[in-house]
């Protein structure tokens, strides 16, 4: 896997200059999509980011020592019992989903004689994360249940961003101002609903800052509309053997694949257990020698078979690459294969591809 961290950037800037009036933050969860949180996550800050958002604590720990103080590592599953201590010590901002996640950062903040800073979010209609109804109404009666917190962002999360006719989004949006509107300590904080999907929404979902993750990693967010960023990442493999059939014969596990004509069978270095999902057999493509070609029959373990019938044997030998993701076989087209979308494809890309980055000082 190559990934070039300048593209990168570049994403990162074109999604800044579509919320001009916002911080553009970054979701850097899940090991950065699967291309490298600690070097993903430095040359988003190099770019100007300085707002990072990963999911659990475990991740911002091996993040932090990686970025320099004025940046913030905020975790979006809040506080996990007895771990807010490691918070404070690593200087790790919590997302607080709930008014156990208050009580907790709250107490803590008595424990250690000062203020805190955290996040919170509310929930504005996806009912998955953030301060339920009730939980808002309780907290409006009783806002001291926040003391010693200081909270510097008041977030949501949109459910529909990806389908920018739908209703929801507006609804959410209405429900996030008017949520947010009746907790007193938001008033000095910065709004945040829009993940990259939800910056296209345009300004009325941007408000003080914005949390892109797909799109920087080189996928459409919107995939109705043309694409506001550039390619990350390419994947590559390479032939280990060519089989040359030329009577009907069956290809791969099951015999799922029945060969008529001669044919060229060339085997692959990669299969499921490298996240090329095995849903992609007898449907996906790759790339030999710059032309798009089949996947025959299924994906196994640790290899695939493709058609290398039209491809002239020089190109297609032994130890000849195979193009999996890149020069213009987009992540959009090899996910959809694998009845899937970019979200997985790229986080389940597993630790047996090789990370070679581009452009960055790693
Ligand atoms: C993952 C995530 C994002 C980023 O979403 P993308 O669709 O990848 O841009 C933003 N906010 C929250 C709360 C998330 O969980």
């Amino acid at each position: 896997m190559t990934i070039d961290l300048g593209a990168l950037a570049g994403n990162w800037r074109a999604l800044a200059a579509l919320a001009p009036a916002a911080a553009t933050g970054a979701a850097v969860k899940a090991d950065g999509y699967g291309l490298g949180a600690v070097p993903v996550a430095r040359a988003l800050y190099g770019a100007g980011c300085r707002h990072f958002f990963v999911a659990h604590l475990s991740e911002a720990l091996s993040l932090r020592p990686h970025l320099a103080a004025d940046a913030t590592v905020f975790v979006l599953h809040g506080i996990a019992p007895g771990t807010a201590g490691e918070f404070i010590a690593h200087g790790i901002t919590p997302v607080l989903s709930s008014l156990r996640d208050i009580e907790a950062w709250a107490s803590a903040a008595r424990a250690a004689g000062r203020t805190l800073h955290a996040a919170l979010q509310v929930d504005s209609g996806m009912n998955r994360m953030g301060l339920s109804t009730a939980e808002v109404d309780a907290l409006v009666a009783a806002p001291e249940r926040l003391a010693g917190i200081d909270l510097t962002v008041g977030m949501s999360h949109l459910a529909c961003a990806d389908t920018p006719e739908h209703p929801l989004n507006a609804e959410q949006r209405r429900r996030f101002i008017a949520v947010t509107g009746r907790i007193e300590a938001l008033a000095g904080a910065r709004l945040a609903l829009a993940n990259s999907a939800g910056i296209l929404l345009g300004p009325d979902f941007h408000f003080a800052l914005t949390r892109p993750g797909i799109a920087l990693y080189g996928a459409n967010p919107t995939p109705s509309r043309p694409s506001p960023v550039a390619p990350v990442i390419r994947l590559e493999s390479d032939i280990l053997q060519v089989r040359e059939i030329d009577r009907p014969e069956v290809v791969g596990y099951g015999a799922a694949h029945e060969v008529t004509g001669p044919t060229r069978v060339a085997t692959v270095a990669v299969g499921y257990a490298d996240g090329y999902l095995r849903a992609a057999g007898n449907r996906g493509k790759v790339r030999v020698a710059g032309r798009l070609v089949p996947i025959l029959g299924r994906v196994s373990m640790d290899l695939m078979t493709i058609d290398v019938t039209d491809i002239p044997p020089a190109l297609s030998a032994p130890g000849m690459p195979v193009v999996l993701v890149g020069d213009g076989l987009a992540i959009e087209d090899v996910a959809q294969a694998m009845g899937t979308v970019p979200y997985e494809f790229l986080t389940r890309l597993g630790a047996r591809f090789a990370r070679t980055y581009l452009g960055g000082e790693s």
